[in-house]
């Protein structure tokens, strides 16, 4: 079940877009099911949980942290997490700059975007965010590479607005290339869809897909 689902999507991707197996809340082994058809990028939400499954599980599992991150958890992930997508101040993003440089690393991170219509997502507004560009500081983080930008739609049956949220993301994206990173060519991911929304957000120029439902099944939140 894991092995086909992941076959269905994998083998109906666009050149360039990459899946993320959002394993939270299901087991190794489950993770170990995915591994062996040759999936290697994951994600988790929850520094724990993340760091005690890359423990056991295979080296060359590329972990990408898609939670929110308190930065005084930055410490234990920083040594191994491939990708940080949910920067949300610039607080958050020196403290990952001086963990990487303590891990003697260059860390690849997004600037998480609340794009959706509810109070409970996290990001940045656009204005916040080309506050933190404008600002400069980010200029000089010499152990972080910002790498583009992240967004999770409105949980909603209405496709035409979450259409609309993944359009923004990628518009804010093309804004952010010309004004703040010409020439860098690290800077252009796209990290939006999810389960129920990502062939809208493929549409819409993403790059990485984020899916976990459709792969492991339901997640049981009260283990
Ligand atoms: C849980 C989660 C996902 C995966 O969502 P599904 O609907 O299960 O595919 C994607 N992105 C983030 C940020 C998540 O927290």
């Amino acid at each position: 079940m894991i092995a086909e689902e992941i076959k269905i999507i994998t083998s109906e991707l666009p050149a360039g877009v990459k899946l993320i197996a959002v394993s939270k809340f299901h087991p190794v082994e489950a993770v170990m099911e995915a591994y062996d058809v040759g999936q290697r990028l994951f994600g988790e939400n929850k520094v724990q949980e993340m760091t005690a499954k890359h423990e056991v599980l295979p080296a060359d599992i590329q972990w990408h942290f898609i939670g929110h991150l308190q930065t005084n958890k930055v410490k234990y992930i920083a040594p191994f997490v491939a990708m940080i997508h949910s920067i949300d101040s610039l607080h958050l993003l020196q403290e990952v700059d001086r963990q990487a440089e303590k891990a003697g690393r260059i860390i690849d991170v997004l600037l998480q975007i609340h794009i959706a219509h509810e109070e409970t997502k996290f990001g940045m507004t656009f204005d916040e965010c080309r506050e933190l560009l404008n600002e400069g500081t980010w200029r000089q983080l010499t152990h972080v590479r910002i790498c583009g930008l992240m967004g999770m739609a409105t949980f909603t049956d209405d496709m035409i607005q979450v259409e609309h949220e993944f359009a923004s993301l990628q518009a804010f994206l093309e804004e952010l290339k010309s004004k703040w990173f010409a020439g860098e060519t690290a800077f252009k991911e796209l990290s939006m869809g999810m389960t129920e929304d990502y062939p809208i957000a493929i549409r819409h120029g993403s790059t990485f897909i984020r899916i976990g439902t459709m792969i492991f099944g339901e997640r049981n939140y009260n283990k």
